[in-house]
C-alpha cells in the first residue's frame, strides 16, 4: 500500500540542494543505459544545481543493453550512441563534460566488452576500409573508461590469482582510468595487489555512492569500506562517484562523504575533489 511515509523515503528539491563536497561526478548514466531515466542535458543541469565543476557521463558499454544480434554487422547500430560525442558542448552551462563509458569486464584476461566484436561496416552499411573491433572503433571518441563487473558468472571457480590478474589486465587498457565499484562486484581478489597496480599506473579505485544503497546490504558496505581504508593506508588515489541512474542523484554523495569522514580519508587522495585535479590525473594516466 502506498502511504505518505513511502513518499518521504526519497525526495528531491533542486532549489534547496546542499553543495556537493566534491567538484566532480565521474560515473553517471543517461537514458542510453536503458535502466536509467535522464537525458545528458538533465544530468548537466543537475550537476550545475549540485555545484559540480565536472560531469563524467559513463553509460553502460555492456551486453546487458541489447540482445546479441543474429548478424554481427548489426552491433554498431545498437551502440551508435557512443560515436557522436563531439556534438556535446565541452563546457555546458559552466560544467565541464567528459565522454566516458562504464565497460563490462568480460573474461579472466580482463578484456572489456566489444573487444572481440569485429566491425566491417558503419551504421549506414558502408564497408570500412579495414576491420576493427567495436571497442577500438567506439573508444576513439571517449576520454576514459570505468571497468566494472556486472555479470560475474565467468569468475565462478576462478582462483584469487586469476581474478587479481583480471583487474590488473583491465587497468592495463590505455583508456581505463577507474576500476568500478570493486567492493560491490562480489568477486574476491587480492585487494592490495590491485590497489598497488592502480597506483603504479596513476589510475583510480572507485568508491561509489550507489554501493551504499540499502538493498546491497552490509557485506557490500563493509567491502567498500575496507577498500577505502586500504587506499588510504597504501596512498592509492580514488574516484568518488554517484553512479547516478537519474539526474536527481548526480552530485549527491551523502554515504561516501560520511564514510570518508569517519575513516579520516586524506582529501589529497580524492582525484575527483576538483576538476583540475581530475583532468590532470586523466591526462597522465589515459592514452
Ligand atoms: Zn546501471
Ligand atoms: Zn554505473
Amino acid at each position: 500500500m502506498l502511504t505518505l511515509d513511502a513518499f518521504a523515503r526519497k525526495t528531491y528539491d533542486s532549489a534547496h540542494l546542499p553543495p556537493s563536497p566534491f567538484g566532480c561526478d565521474v560515473h553517471t548514466h543517461t537514458l542510453e543505459s536503458r535502466h536509467a531515466y535522464s537525458t545528458i542535458g538533465e544530468c548537466v543541469a543537475a550537476a550545475k544545481a549540485a555545484g559540480l565543476e565536472l560531469l563524467g557521463s559513463t553509460d553502460h558499454y555492456s551486453s546487458m543493453l541489447y540482445p546479441v544480434p543474429r548478424d554481427e554487422r548489426q552491433y554498431l547500430r545498437n551502440y551508435q550512441y557512443f560515436i557522436n560525442f563531439e556534438m556535446w558542448p565541452r563546457v555546458w552551462d559552466g560544467v565541464y563534460v567528459l565522454h566516458g563509458v562504464e565497460a563490462d569486464i568480460v573474461d579472466l584476461d580482463g578484456h572489456l566488452f566489444g573487444w572481440d566484436i569485429c566491425l566491417t561496416e558503419g551504421i549506414t552499411g558502408k564497408a570500412f576500409r579495414w576491420q576493427q573491433s567495436m571497442k577500438d572503433h567506439l573508444w576513439r571518441g571517449i576520454d576514459y573508461a570505468i571497468a566494472s563487473i556486472h555479470n560475474d558468472e565467468f569468475t565462478f571457480g576462478a582462483t584469487l590469482a586469476q581474478t587479481t590478474n583480471m583487474y590488473i589486465r583491465a587497468l592495463d587498457d590505455p583508456k581505463v582510468l577507474i576500476v568500478g565499484h570493486p567492493g560491490r562486484a562480489g568477486v574476491p581478489f587480492d585487494v592490495d595487489a590491485v590497489l598497488l597496480a592502480a597506483k603504479e599506473r596513476g589510475k583510480l579505485i572507485e568508491i561509489n555512492e550507489h554501493s551504499f544503497a540499502p538493498h546491497y546490504g552490509a557485506r557490500c558496505r563493509t567491502a567498500c569500506r575496507q577498500i577505502a581504508e586500504r587506499c588510504a593506508e597504501l596512498g592509492v588515489m580514488i574516484a568518488i562517484s554517484t553512479d547516478a541512474h537519474i539526474a536527481c542523484d548526480v552530485g549527491r554523495f551523502d554515504a561516501v562523504q560520511a564514510l570518508l569522514e569517519e575513516i579520516h580519508f586524506p582529501r589529497e587522495l580524492v582525484a575527483t575533489r576538483d576538476a583540475a585535479t581530475f583532468i590532470d590525473v586523466l591526462n597522465k594516466a589515459v592514452g
